[in-house]
């Protein structure tokens, strides 16, 4: 047993080492009769871990929480948050446990995490469980955001654990076991901040630097530094939800990264028609976290952020704060150039054009009018240059325009329409797919699961058959609705 968890995970655990005052140890509940539902066999790969020790009994207990693996950490991480705008001063792991970090064969260093394993300090009112759908929801939206190169935390493993949990309904439990570049987030700045204990944050900020931008170690200002790298990584996240039409839902404080990573998988949803305003979940009531309103929102977070480090920064606090607002001033202009080229590429566009910003505020604007499907318009518009299909209506002279543009920068509408392809998806995860693979799984068929995955991760690639995967829900369908009940 001990020789088959060495070759399990080898942990090698700095954050515990560096931040004694950001985490209690804890030890998970052990989960009655688990039941693997899903390896995620290609990810285990990249990590250098054994997926067939992963699929040994030794191996679901570790990864379920029943078992303590070797050099195991759990812990759990405390954090703070401002969650819809309102600050609570201690959230933290209320479910969920840091197992250990590994580090694989490139050298980059990640999280295993366990979520769902039992109630911890943390838990406040909560019960500590996690329910198959909610993730098994995380597994598929990080495998879906990960085939689109956006930077996110995946899903390792889903265990069932054999037991009930009590949510609007009984629902089978389960436990994800997720792996992140780290769960440092925004929320464990201000939890660090508020002890009052500068050393400790500090000590929060140099493990960051070193964890995730180490090139900034050296910089004359290594504090602000750290605050312009996070700028640029979610300037650069955000921008890249928006390409896709990512609504995360759920963007408080405490589930936005200093990795620039996508976090926590609750209430989000890909949009169908191109909106602004689109919102999926049930307790979002102001539109808050809505499509549109994402890149400002990243922006207040990051404000958070900048607040957190003043001392750091400078021991007078106007010029602290002079310093950080001069960071944070560069979000707006560094998301807009992010997504601006993420657009020309999404356009079959190669060059930067002057009007480019008019030409895609005008494609956004006729696509919100005539409530066009984000996803199917672009793949629509590249069988637009191919001949294949006459465009839209709402866009024929939008399309002459863009035309015009291809044109004049010297684009052969062919090998334009074959660039369009390799970055629009063809398959997202879309809603109504989602909850009907979540559906199954829940009772007990996994199969529309492992198909959607499939499709989902070679998301530009035409599978012969699967036609109503590529399509928006039909126009019967209720409005979906997601909730934060996980
Ligand atoms: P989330 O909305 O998932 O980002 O979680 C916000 C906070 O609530 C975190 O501190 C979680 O650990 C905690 N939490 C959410 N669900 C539960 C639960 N079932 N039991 C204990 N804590 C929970
Ligand atoms: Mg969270």
């Amino acid at each position: 047993m001990k020789l088959a968890n060495r070759q399990l995970f080898g942990f090698d655990n700095t954050l515990v080492r560096d931040l004694h005052g950001l985490y209690q140890t804890w030890q998970p509940v052990s989960a009655p009769a688990p039941n693997l539902l899903v390896l995620n066999d290609s990810l285990a790969v990249e990590l250098d871990l054994d997926p067939d020790a992963l699929r040994s009994a030794e191996g679901v207990a570790a990864l379920v929480g029943n078992a303590a693996p070797p050099g195991a950490a759990n812990v759990a991480l405390a954090y703070a948050g401002h969650q819809f705008g309102g600050y609570s001063p201690r959230l933290g792991d209320g479910r969920a446990l840091l197992l250990g970090e590994i580090v694989d064969g490139r050298g980059h260093r990640f999280d295993v995490h366990l979520k769902g394993s039992g109630r911890t300090p943390f838990a406040r009112g909560g019960d500590g469980k996690a329910a198959v759908g909610p993730m098994l929801r995380e597994y598929v939206v990080g495998e879906a955001l990960h085939a689109l190169a956006i930077p996110t935390t995946r899903a390792l493993a889903v265990i069932a654990t054999g037991e009930e949990v009590l949510r609007e309904r009984p629902l089978p439990g389960a436990v994800l076991a997720r792996v992140a570049a780290s769960h440092i987030r925004v929320g464990t700045f201000q939890y660090a901040a508020a002890t009052g204990d500068s050393d400790l944050l500090r000590r929060l900020a140099d493990h960051a630097i070193a964890r995730h931008y180490p090139a900034v170690a050296g910089a004359e200002q290594p504090y602000l530094a750290l605050l312009d790298a996070v700028v640029d990584a979610q300037a650069a996240l955000i921008a890249k939800w928006m390409l896709v039409g990512f609504v995360h839902g759920v963007m408080n404080t405490d589930n936005m990264t200093i990795s620039g990573e996508s976090i926590d998988f609750g209430p989000c949803a890909f949009i169908d028609v191109h909106h602004p305003s689109a919102v999926f979940s049930s307790i979002d009531q102001f539109g808050r976290y809505a499509y549109g309103n994402q890149p400002r929102i990243g922006l207040w977070n990051l404000a958070r952020l900048a607040g957190t480090l003043l001392p750091l920064v400078a021991a007078d606090v106007d010029e602290a704060v002079e310093a950080v607002t001069e960071v944070l001033q560069r979000f707006t202009p560094r998301y807009e150039q992010h997504w601006l080229e993420g657009m020309r590429a999404k356009l079959g566009l190669r060059s930067a054009g002057p009007d480019d910003r008019a030409l895609v505020d005008d494609l956004l604007a006729r696509m919100t009018d005539a409530a066009l499907d984000h996803t199917e318009t672009f793949r629509a518009l590249a069988k637009v240059l191919r001949g294949a299909d006459p465009p839209p209506e709402a866009l024929e002279p939008w399309v002459t325009s863009w035309r015009a543009r291809l044109a004049a920068e010297g684009s052969h509408e062919a090998p334009a329409a074959a660039a369009m392809d390799r970055v629009n998806p063809l398959y997202i995860a879309r809603n109504h797919l989602v909850e009907e693979a979540l559906t199954a799984a829940t009772d007990g068929d996994l199969a529309p699961l492992h198909d959607l995955v499939a499709l989902l991760k070679h998301p530009f690639d035409a599978v012969p058959g699967h036609d109503r995967y590529a399509l928006a829900a039909p126009g019967d369908a209720p409005p979906h609705v997601t909730y934060c009940g996980t």
